[in-house]
């Protein structure tokens, strides 16, 4: 892990196109958790930096941004995608280093991902239009579609640059302004593309980064009168907590919280398929993806042997060093993340689930917070671990009984983000794919993502979509104009 000793510069608050350091000169170290050492300091925001953001959003939006023509808009984006392609190896390193998943996933899956949000929203700024009304012969009603202002968006560890293409893509695109505070634990790659954006054209003030705590920083965000919308992706508890403050000032809010998401397998599944399916649907980004399919529903005549297998795959992917281009499972985000998904395990066992792989922590090279592809099996909807988030590496594995014992079964549980259908039979896909209380449904299929699909969930799991055409109804207004032409 030699790599982590090359330095990385100190990260600084993004306000009005420069790289500053904050008000009251605090700053804060990000750690690498595979080797438990510092990376580089950060400049940690307060909230007179919050409030010089916000109002660094708010003239952009009434100034240069607002005077740009979509085209040219459109044109910016599209170079922030290619300019995130162009330096792909060093966000793709600040990404691993600072959250601990492979460098295979930060570099040939998350790396594509920010690229295309930038790509794909770039053409929306181009084709958000209002629409002409027939009210009255003598009267012309038209409406318009505008941006709702200066977004405030508060992103989690799990995805930090995917998180930055899929608030700042679309709330751009559709011509507002942002103030990003990424998550403490991984502020360096939401620093490097706001700087890209400003070497995309992007004008100062458009795209401002507050790198800090939550309850300092993000606290100020949700607080500050200048800011129109929230997004915010991460836990239900702060989700709630954001909401209600949010209240205060009659913002717009989106909730993205997580999951406890069901991938059912049916007997008559492409069994090989539906194998890998599970695996990957846990155990990618070490289980740490709001989306994770955490609870695998199996039907009872191929459990046992199902469970066999899942349990034999799981042990071979052993947890290694994440800068390691062959490294599949890398290091939990931190030491408090890895002790929180362990007592789970502790909690599952206790419950009366059967440990069939895993289970244990594993460092690597003496330090990290690794932990072992983990599978229980034998687990009942109503325990902890199958109703709780975990997030990590913790698969939870339950028999059922028939279609309407696995939707039962599925949409028994507080969440509703998405889930995953193994089958053969269309009827069936289709049948289930209606009947899952979720915002996603995958078939034959589990943790794909496209700019063009919505993604959000139903129940606990929150509201509003990022991503698709249904997210930048989220970042628009609609605004009536009536004309009397008599
Ligand atoms: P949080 O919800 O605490 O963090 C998400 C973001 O919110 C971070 O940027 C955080 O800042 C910020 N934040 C925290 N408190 C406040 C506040 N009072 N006002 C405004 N912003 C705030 O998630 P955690 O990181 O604590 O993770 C806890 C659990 O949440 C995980 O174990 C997992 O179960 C779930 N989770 C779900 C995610 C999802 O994708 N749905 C993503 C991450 C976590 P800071 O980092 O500085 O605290």
């Amino acid at each position: 892990m030699s790599e982590t000793l090359a330095p990385v510069k100190p990260g600084r608050l993004i306000i009005n196109g420069e790289a500053v350091e904050a008000a009251s000169g605090a700053t804060f170290t990000t750690v690498n958790p595979a080797t438990e050492e510092p990376i580089t300091t950060v400049a940690e925001a307060g909230a007179e930096d919050v409030d010089r953001a916000v109002r660094a959003a708010r003239a952009a939006l009434e100034g240069p941004w607002a005077k740009l023509k979509p085209i040219d808009r459109s044109r910016a984006l599209w170079k922030l995608g290619d300019l995130v392609l162009a330096h792909a190896d060093e966000l793709a390193r600040l990404e691993t280093l600072d959250n601990g998943k492979p460098i295979f996933e930060s570099r040939f899956v998350d790396i594509d991902m920010v690229a295309r949000c930038f790509h794909y929203f770039s053409g929306w700024a181009t084709k958000l239009t209002g629409d002409t009304t027939s009210v009255n012969p003598g009267w012309f009603t038209y409406t318009l579609r505008e941006p709702v202002g200066v977004v405030g968006a508060i992103i989690p560890w799990n995805f930090p640059m995917i998180m930055v293409g899929w608030k700042v893509a679309p709330a751009l695109a559709a011509g507002n302004t942002i103030v990003l505070k990424p998550a403490e634990l991984t502020p360096l790659t939401a620093i490097r593309i706001a700087e890209l954006a400003l070497e995309a054209g992007i004008p100062p003030g458009v795209f401002n980064v507050v790198p800090g705590k939550g309850r300092i920083a993000g606290e100020a965000l949700v607080r500050h009168p200048g800011v129109d919308k929230l997004s915010f992706t991460g836990s239900t508890e702060v989700g709630q907590h954001l909401m209600r403050t949010a209240a205060e000032t009659l913002k717009k809010v989106t909730l993205e919280l997580g999951g406890k998401s069901p991938n059912i397998v049916f007997a008559d599944a492409d069994l090989d398929a539906a194998l890998r399916g599970a695996t990957a649907g846990i155990f990618y980004g070490k289980g740490e993806v709001c989306a994770a399919g955490s609870r695998l529903l199996v039907e009872k005549p191929i459990h046992d042997e199902f469970v066999a297998k899942l349990a034999e795959r799981a042990k071979k992917m052993q947890p290694s060093d994440p800068l390691d281009p062959k490294s599949r499972l890398g290091s939990l985000v931190s030491k408090a993340q890895l002790d929180k998904v362990m007592s789970y395990v502790e909690t599952g066992v206790k419950e009366g689930a059967q440990l069939v792989a895993g289970g244990q922590r594993q460092p690597v090279n003496g330090k990290g917070a690794f932990m072992q592809a983990t599978v229980l099996a034998g687990v009942d909807n109503r325990m902890r671990i199958a109703q709780e988030e975990i997030f990590g590496p913790v698969l939870s594995v339950i028999p059922f009984d028939g279609v309407d014992d696995a939707v039962a079964k599925a949409n028994d549980v507080m969440y509703g983000l998405a889930s995953g259908v193994w089958t053969r039979d269309l009827k069936k896909a289709h049948t289930v794919a209606k009947r899952l209380a979720a915002g996603t449904v995958w078939v034959n299929m589990y943790n794909f993502y496209d700019p063009g699909m919505p993604f959000g969930g139903v129940k606990g799991s929150g509201f509003g979509r990022d991503l698709g055409e249904a997210c930048l109804q989220e970042y628009t207004q609609v605004k009536s104009v009536w004309l009397n032409l008599e």
